[in-house]
């Protein structure tokens, strides 16, 4: 069924079905600017566009939690989680947007609990709250339970209340719809709409939209070992390079250390929250050397670089499927948590283990490496969502342009992010840029009927380059020798390792130069030369994933780019032939667009002076 207003004009275009999406899509929804348009007899034109069906979102995936201070556990206070935020993305966080998220955070539980969200409950009733990583109270005197959990199916809950609710109030979704291209006008001052290709048909769609908002989630799949699904390909990222926009700190990528070995499947923080240890090859609980008083707690960059030190100093265990035999891993020791308790609490992290390495954790130890976890850039907005560009010193918002989630950088995270306060970005700032599409609303005249040939002309430029993928596949003969055997699955095998030596854990200029170098001779060529092994336009996988893979390249070079640029250790960034964090110069937001042009934006630091870096 094909979207009711797709050859007119939408006034909301939100791309993503993920928290940020359905919360934005509500906050919009639930507004009196949309009731007052539905009272006048009006249905406002929104429609969520999502290449997955929507229930299928990585927000699905989330475990551990979702932090605010509720203080139903233990006593707890905003300015201590706002500080947390702020020490934890190692002062590179806007202080303006953290004191936001810290403050507005319990509210946005509750109001998830409103929508249906069957938080754990604590013995006399209330939310539960477990301990995460870096939570503390009393400005980091001591370990706080902050994060509000259910077992550890927190993303599951959200994302089925959340969508619920959508289907409640009667928003419209283009279910498996891929947006291949965001259009913006010639001074890139205000936003046009999208390009999509419905894959269940094959046919490229021009919407044409007074506001757009992208929520199309991270990109861990630039790097081989991934907590994350295959499709977080940063595609929203990758449209606004395309469409001249910028991106900011993209340098900043979270390695969890708790990836399943082999897989990089994650194994929830709680699973360390609840007792778990990490140990060496020795048997050494070794966290307690790197970051004593938090140990196995310290902050995620922390353990994913001690865990690579033991591994370096030979003190690693086998991943027992590497082809290889690589001693990469350490084990991860749950045998000291009560197994009624670990079932009751953790029963995500019991099946994963038993069905990914047929081990039992009550029992056995559990071999775990760090894996790409979270990207801490992106498409840079304002705390309302607005998507803006730095230039000339200033941010020029981009009419009618809005983010949020985990491909925008509303810099609540800096250089890195807590456990629990993703949901809670994409949550609160869904939410606080569907408020701002419905303000848009209510000054909008109603939608226009025909709409800038700008959308018309990407749609077409889409279609004839469909047609010519399509006929290469036909004219490809799959005896001839000559035929290369390359498809983007493969590329983005090898674009993973590329990366995976590049930037894992740590660089130096010289890794960093090495991946530069390869992905121009080797990846860009033959993502450029791919075709489809198919000629059906329908369900034709690998034309989407053909797409997909040059998204990861062209963020893969922003990526190595403003890496390579930061001279500085920091956050998640750890580069090796520059351990210090420099603060003198480094103190700052990069920006970067697809031209290869980097230029510094300040860091808004309002309460909290710079602190040297402990865990
Ligand atoms: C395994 C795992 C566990 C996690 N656990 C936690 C946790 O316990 N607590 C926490 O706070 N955070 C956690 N996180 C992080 C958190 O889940 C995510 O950051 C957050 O859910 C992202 O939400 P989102 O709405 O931005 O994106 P997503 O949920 O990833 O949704 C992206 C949406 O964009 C759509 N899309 C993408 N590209 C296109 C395109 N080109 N065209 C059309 N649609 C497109 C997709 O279909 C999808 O609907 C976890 C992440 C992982 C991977």
């Amino acid at each position: 069924m094909s979207p009711k207003h797709v050859e007119a004009m939408y006034d909301v275009v939100i791309v993503g079905a993920g928290a940020a999406g359905l919360s934005a899509a509500l906050g919009l929804a639930h507004s009196p600017e949309f009731a007052e348009r539905r009272a006048m007899g009006e249905d406002p034109a929104v429609l969520v566009i999502s290449k997955l069906q929507p229930l299928r979102s990585h927000t699905g995936s989330a475990e551990g939690g979702i932090a605010a201070s509720l203080g139903n556990v233990e006593h707890d206070d905003w300015h201590w989680h706002y500080y947390d935020t702020v020490k934890g993305g190692d002062w590179l966080v806007d202080q303006d947007a953290a004191r936001l998220l810290a403050q507005e955070a319990p509210a946005t539980v509750i109001n998830l609990e409103r929508m249906g969200v069957a938080f754990s409950r604590t013995e006399d009733g209330h939310i539960a709250q477990r301990r995460f990583g870096g939570h503390t109270a009393d400005f980091g005197q001591q370990p706080v339970k902050r994060a509000a959990y259910a077992a550890d199916r927190i993303g599951h809950q959200i994302l089925h209340s959340l969508w619920q609710q959508c289907v409640a109030a009667g928003i419209e979704f283009a279910e498996e719809w891929y947006v291949t291209d965001l259009v913006v006008d010639e001074a890139c001052a205000k936003v046009e709409g999208v390009v999509a290709f419905d894959t269940h048909t094959g046919t490229v769609h021009a919407v044409h939209a007074r506001n757009v908002m992208l929520a199309t989630g991270g990109a861990g799949r630039l790097f081989h070992t991934t907590s994350n699904s295959w499709d977080l390909t940063g595609d929203g990222m990758a449209l606004s390079l395309d469409a001249g926009l910028q991106l900011e700190d993209t340098e900043f990528v979270q390695f969890h250390p708790t990836g399943l070995a082999h897989t990089g499947i994650l194994l929830s923080e709680a699973a360390r929250a609840e007792g778990g240890v990490l140990r060496n090859a020795e048997g050494e609980a070794f966290m307690e050397r790197y970051a004593p008083g938090h140990a196995d707690l310290a902050a995620r960059d922390v353990v994913s670089r001690a865990i690579r030190s033991e591994t370096d100093a030979g003190r690693g265990v086998p991943d027992p499927r590497d082809p290889l035999g690589r001693k990469d891993c350490v084990w991860l020791d749950m045998r000291g948590i009560d197994a009624g308790h670990m079932h009751q609490v953790l029963p995500q992290v019991v099946e994963t283990i038993h069905k990914y390495m047929n081990l039992d954790p009550t029992t056995d130890l559990v071999p775990v490496k760090p894996t790409a976890h979270y990207t801490m850039g992106g498409i840079p907005v304002t705390t309302d969502g607005e998507v803006y560009r730095w230039a000339d010193d200033r941010r020029a918002v981009i009419d009618g342009l809005f983010a949020a989630g985990e491909c925008s950088c509303v810099s609540v995270h800096g250089a890195n992010r807590l456990g629990g306060n993703s949901l809670l970005d994409a949550c609160l700032f869904g939410t606080r840029a569907g408020h701002a599409l419905a303000a848009r609303l209510a000054d909008a005249a109603p939608a226009d009927t025909t709409g800038d040939d700008r959308v018309d002309a990407a749609a077409e430029r889409r279609r004839t380059e469909v047609a010519d993928l399509l006929a290469a596949a036909k004219d490809a003969d799959p005896q001839s020798d000559t035929q290369p055997d390359d498809n983007p699955y493969l590329l983005m095998a090898d674009l993973g390792s590329l990366m995976e030596t590049a930037l894992a854990v740590h660089c130096d200029a010289d890794s960093i130069a090495a991946a530069v170098a390869a992905i121009e001779a080797d990846i860009a060529p033959r993502a450029a030369a791919l075709h489809p092994h198919n000629e059906t336009a329908a369900f034709n996988q690998e034309l989407t994933a053909i797409w997909e893979v040059r998204h990861l390249i062209a963020l893969a070079s922003a990526m190595l780019r403003t890496s390579e640029a930061r001279h500085e250790s920091r956050g998640s960034l750890c580069r090796s032939d520059f351990p210090e964090r420099d603060d003198e110069r480094f103190l700052a937001h990069s920006m970067t667009d697809a031209a290869g042009r980097i230029s510094w934006q300040p860091v808004r630091i309002e309460d909290m002076p710079p602190q040297a870096r402990s865990y």
